[in-house]
């Protein structure tokens, strides 16, 4: 087994044998050897059917040739310039046109550096020093918003090595939750600079949030100048044209972007308000900056993507995720199975619970060895989804009907191997 030699030998040489936590599952993580459309193809001549999509990225399939070919044309002319160049004022005005909050952007790297500078932001348009987070929501990786923050660091909650004094301004919420936000906005809203949110929760599973929740965080927000983020790494070109806050009506004031955004390239971006945004330096003296911003690969590839994701391309894929759900529900169905289905859009995730899924509590009640078995059976099978129960599956525009058919007679299987003995 080729993977399992080469996860030997990079564990002597990278921390855990890889370069980001989630990607470690036991026994050994198959290596990549290249990506095709739905699928992905391992070094040992295997290939999957890929729900995983580098996490989220890949909203077109792997090695979109649009994209490949738009970013091959750019490669020919270099690879970072120091200077600014025209693509990004055209990215810029595309995210303007589908963000119902965005006025002016600033590409980063990252969905972490995006988090990070739109934290720094909000705390520095309100002169408030504490944020509010929801349990089991990821912002990246940074200090500050670390702690009990979803897949990769649950368990970690608090990672060692972030000072205290750093995360004592993090206040912890339940999601769905609005009493809890009252008494908290009652009790502290003076100290409270941002409440940042994935407005679907997308890194403990698939948790969508209740009827009106967003329109009550903006409504709070709005009262107690308190600046509202929607965190949209993974929602914003994901589930709407215009993410989150063109599915569900509701606009923040400041948004952070990043996975499909790149065309699956490394970026990120924050975006909002004019008014918030002229604080950027060298607008303003809220400081961001960064050698590799607004590269000219990933603004090419970005912008490619973007032109092929329009409203008809969101119900096309909107129809695979329904029938994708609908899949495993039957087959919970005919098992006499009462797991919960979760997801919206092309997002999915299957709970092992019978508890129904609002928050992070409600999620970690989930049978991990049981999705352990899952799992393993649809690895076996040719089917590629995160390797914890704690992430969101994905769909792209390349996978067919038959791809999505194949897939949930495997996932019965797995189904029904996790239920064994
Ligand atoms: C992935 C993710 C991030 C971090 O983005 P990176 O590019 O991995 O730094 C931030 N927020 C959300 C919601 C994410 O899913």
């Amino acid at each position: 087994m080729k993977s399992e030699e080469l996860f030997n030998d990079a564990k002597n040489y990278l921390p855990g044998g890889v370069d980001s936590p989630v990607r470690a599952f036991k026994p050994y993580p198959f290596f990549a050897l290249k990506g095709e459309r739905s699928r992905l193809f391992d070094v040992d001549g295997n290939t999957y059917i890929d729900y995983c999509l580098a996490y989220g990225p890949l909203v077109l399939g792997h090695a979109y040739p649009p994209v490949m070919n738009a970013v091959k044309e750019q490669l020919l002319k270099g690879s970072a310039y120091g200077v600014p160049t025209e693509n990004e004022i055209k990215l810029a005005k595309e995210v303007v046109r589908r963000m119902p909050c965005a006025e002016m952007v600033r590409f980063v790297n990252s969905g972490t550096e995006a988090t990070m500078s739109a934290i720094r932001l909000a705390r520095a348009v309100t002169g408030k020093k504490k944020i509010v987070k929801f349990e089991g929501t990821y912002h990246g990786a940074h200090d500050y918003v670390l702690v009990k923050s979803g897949s990769g660091a649950m368990g970690l909650p608090d990672s060692p090595g972030i000072p205290e004094e750093t995360t004592k301004n993090t206040v912890l919420i339940p999601f769905n939750d609005e009493e809890a936000i009252t008494a908290l906005v009652e009790r502290q809203g003076d100290d409270l600079a941002a409440i940042i949110l994935e407005p679907v929760m997308g890194n403990v599973g698939c948790i969508p949030p209740k009827k009106g929740f967003l329109e009550f965080l903006r409504e709070i927000t709005l009262e107690n100048n308190i600046i509202l983020i929607f965190d949209e790494v993974i929602t914003g070109f994901r589930i709407a044209e215009g993410g989150a806050q063109e599915y569900f009506g509701v606009t923040p004031d400041l948004v952070t972007m990043g996975k499909i955004l790149g065309g699956g390239f490394p970026m990120g971006a924050f975006a909002g308000k004019k008014e918030f945004m002229e604080r950027v330096a060298p607008a303003g003296d809220v400081y961001q900056a960064g050698t590799f911003n607004g590269n000219p690969i990933s603004i090419t590839a970005g912008l490619e993507t973007l032109k092929h994701l329009d409203n008809e391309f969101y119900q096309e894929l909107d129809i695979k995720g329904l029938k994708m759900r609908r899949g495993i529900e039957d087959i919970l169905e005919d098992a006499s199975l009462d797991y919960q289905v979760a997801g919206l859009a092309s997002m999915f995730q299957l709970y092992f619970t019978n508890e129904p899924v609002w928050n992070y509590a409600q999620a970690k009640t989930a049978n991990t060895d049981k999705f352990h078995k899952y799992f393993h059976t649809l690895l076996h099978g040719g089917v590629f989804i995160p390797p914890s129960q704690f992430e969101c599956c994905f769909i792209s525009k390349a996978h067919s009907s038959e791809d999505i058919q194949i897939s949930l007679e495997i996932m019965e299987k797995g189904i029904k191997t996790a239920e064994k003995k």
